[in-house]
Formats: C-alpha cells, sequence, structure tokens
C-alpha cells in the first residue's frame, strides 16, 4: 500500500541562507495574516467564504503593491493560501479550531513544491537561493518525494521535511486484542498485566526547564541576556519534545506490531477524569499523541483501534465476575470483590476497556484499518493541514 510518510532532517544553511529562509518565513507570515484578516472580516460581516482562487486574486494585487513579497519564492506564498484553504475547511467540516494568526516567536515554515526545490547528489537546492543548503541525513530519503518543509524552532534550529509517498509492506496480520488504559504514574497499562512508566528523561528536563525558566523571568526585557535566556528554555523545550516523540514512536510501533486491535478510551473525556496537577500538561500532550500514532500507524498495517465509551465504568466493574461495584477513590491501588478475586486497580481497568472494545468489534461490521468509536478525529492536531500521517515517518 502507497502511503505518505514525512522524512525531517536537519539543515544548516549558510549566514546568506538563514537571511532568505528568515524573508521568506516573513513574507508567508504576511500573506497569511493579511488574507486570514480579509477572510474572517468577510465572514463575519457577509458571511461570505472565501474560496482558495480568490484568495490567489487577492495575492496578485497585494503583490502589485507589496513589492518585497516579490523577493521570495512565489510557490512558498501560493502554498500557504492552500494551507489556509485546509484550515478553513477543516474548521468548516468542524474538524478543527479557527485559523490563527501566525506569529514571529513560534515555529516558522514554508512549504515548496517540486518546482521549487530540487535535490541534487545530497544537496538541496532552493528557489532564490544560489547554493545548496546543506542537509544531514540522519536516515535514508525513501519514495517520491513531491513537496518540502522548511521551517526554524524556537531553539534556532533549521529543518527540512520531504513529504515522500512509500510502499508500506503491511505487517502479518495476528490475533491479539489488546486493551489499553492511559495513566499518570504508569504511562500505559494494558490488559496483559504490563506496566509502562512514563519517560524519566522528561521529568529531569522538567526540572531544569522550571530551572531556566525563573532565571529568564529575572532577566530585563528586551535585553540580550533575556533573549540569551529565552534561546536557553526553547532548547530544553525541543530536547523534551524530542524525547517524547521518540518514546511513543518506540511504544505505538510495538503495540500495533503485536496487536491485531487496539482499544483506549476515548481521550477528549480523560482529560476531564483524569485532571490532575501533576505533569498533567506533558501527561496531556504525550496521551493525544500517542492516540494520534496509534491511529495513523494503524491506518498503514491494516490494524484496528476501538475507541471505547468515555462513561464506559471500567475502574468500578470487576473483570472477573462482571459485577459492577462502587467508585473508588483514586489512592485505592488494588481492591477485592466479593466474588474473592483481587485487582490491581489499572490492569482490571485495562481489560474492562479491552472487553468493551471486543463487544464494539462484535457489532461494527467495517473495521479494519480504521478507528472505530466515539472520536474519528483527534482532539490536538485536527487542525494541521496535512494528513497526520505526514508529520511523522517512523
Ligand atoms: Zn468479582
Amino acid at each position: 500500500m502507497k502511503q505518505n510518510k514525512s522524512f525531517k532532517y536537519r539543515i544548516y544553511p549558510t549566514a546568506e541562507q538563514k537571511q532568505l529562509l528568515a524573508q521568506t518565513f516573513g513574507c508567508v507570515r504576511y500573506v497569511w495574516n493579511t488574507l486570514l484578516d480579509w477572510r474572517s472580516k468577510e465572514y463575519a460581516l457577509n458571511g461570505t467564504k472565501i474560496n482558495y482562487n480568490s484568495t490567489s486574486k487577492k495575492l496578485t494585487e497585494i503583490k502589485q503593491t507589496t513589492e518585497w513579497l516579490n523577493d521570495v519564492s512565489s510557490v512558498a506564498l501560493q502554498q500557504t493560501l492552500r494551507n489556509q484553504d485546509a484550515a478553513f475547511s477543516n474548521f468548516f467540516a468542524k474538524r478543527g479550531k479557527y485559523p490563527k494568526f501566525k506569529r514571529k516567536s513560534n515555529t516558522q515554515s514554508f512549504r515548496l513544491m517540486d518546482t521549487a526545490y530540487r535535490l541534487k547528489d545530497g544537496k538541496l537546492y532552493i528557489a532564490k537561493s544560489k547554493d545548496p543548503i546543506e542537509v544531514r541525513f540522519s536516515r535514508p530519503l525513501e519514495g517520491e518525494h513531491s513537496s518540502i518543509t522548511i521551517s526554524k524552532d524556537a531553539a534556532d534550529r533549521y529543518f527540512v521535511s520531504f513529504c515522500s509517498e512509500v510502499e508500506i509492506e503491511s505487517l502479518p496480520k495476528v490475533d491479539k486484542i489488546i486493551g489499553v488504559d492511559l495513566g499518570l504514574t504508569d504511562f500505559v497499562i494494558t490488559s496483559d498485566g504490563e506496566k509502562i512508566k512514563p519517560l524519566k528523561a522528561l521529568i529531569k528536563h522538567q526540572t531544569k526547564l522550571a530551572k531556566l525558566q525563573r532565571r529568564l523571568s529575572k532577566k530585563q526585557k528586551g535585553s540580550n541576556n533575556r533573549n540569551k535566556a529565552k534561546i536557553k528554555v526553547a532548547k530544553v523545550h525541543a530536547k523534551i519534545a524530542d524525547s517524547r516523540k521518540d518514546f511513543l514512536h518506540k511504544l505505538s510501533t510495538r503495540l500495533i506490531r503485536e496487536n491485531q486491535s487496539i482499544v483506549t478510551e476515548d481521550l477528549n473525556v480523560i482529560g476531564m477524569i483524569k485532571n490532575h496537577k501533576l505533569a498533567k500538561a506533558i501527561a496531556d500532550a504525550s496521551w493525544s499523541e500517542f492516540v494520534r500514532q496509534l491511529e495513523y500507524k494503524a491506518q498503514w498495517y491494516c490494524r484496528t483501534i476501538v475507541k471505547c465509551s468515555p462513561w464506559y465504568p471500567s475502574s468500578q466493574i470487576c473483570s472477573s465476575c462482571g459485577t459492577i461495584t462502587d467508585k473508588k477513590p483514586l489512592h485505592i491501588r488494588t481492591w477485592t470483590c466479593d466474588c474473592g478475586v483481587t485487582h490491581d486497580r489499572d490492569i482490571n481497568a485495562a481489560i474492562n476497556i479491552r472487553t468493551a472494545g471486543l463487544a464494539e468489534l462484535a457489532c461494527g461490521a467495517s473495521s479494519i484499518g480504521g478507528v472505530k468509536g466515539k472520536t474519528k478525529t483527534p482532539r490536538h492536531g485536527a487542525l494541521k493541514q496535512e494528513s497526520p500521517a505526514f508529520r511523522h515517518g517512523e
């Protein structure tokens, strides 16, 4: 099966190339914001939904009066209109939030189609730059690529991401179905009784981050030292994001390999039920990213993800006799049912989640390679223009 997969590498632009990239990021941001403003006003005042062609015409007009827009690749500007149009389509189809204005302080990016870049002898040539940009190929680039996204993060690192079409070999079918409970003390608890701890590195980075943030808050606004401190904070953020991604990729790939179907809880509500202060932000981001990865990998490998109803009392049911017992406060880690069986709270919940998923699978007709259950759209990332599979390759 052909699938889109992204291959992301660090790039090392020269000072001159950084200048061009900065200019392009700026122009793309300007075009995005100007047209977003126009579209928003048209929609608010007249209820008009502006389409891509109209924005494209508008861009031509703007370029006549705003000459500096002509200094960067026109493909990058066109692509930002396409991205914006996709964001609006998502919004109108209730798949995403209303598009936001782009800010200079966030990650900057622009996209080029293969008419505006060329990869030759491992070197990347882009429109408007004479010399190629140095790419560090940390793993082989596979498949046929048709577009790239060049980005710069808050830690001042530059990346190129190739969107490639690759042949993904499906995994051999297996018989196993697993239930997965998501938690804080243990990140994942499976119906097999396996408990996977959250990544220690994250907690370590977290402490460092808190220290750096305290230091940053003491620096004078607008000072050079403050800027330096800001970049330090951004670098730790980037490290946290990198190690989280790596951890989640390994885990989601393993679960997808080992199981034909995976049953999880509905994330929209988990957020509310399991609302603890402790490392909540991290857990939140990790849960939704984890489920997102499971979903697109399931699609690649013809596996099934089943979401069980958020109102299903997975921690109250005795997985051995089926009795629904009283609600238990969170500090109760094990309990004994009247039937005599003693349960580990989380493993019991994971077994119940699996049972609920089995029931859902039994009554649903087509469920291969897709997502069953309440939420079809992941809560986070719904606004992203590319399909989830575009963004990370693993
Ligand atoms: Zn029982």
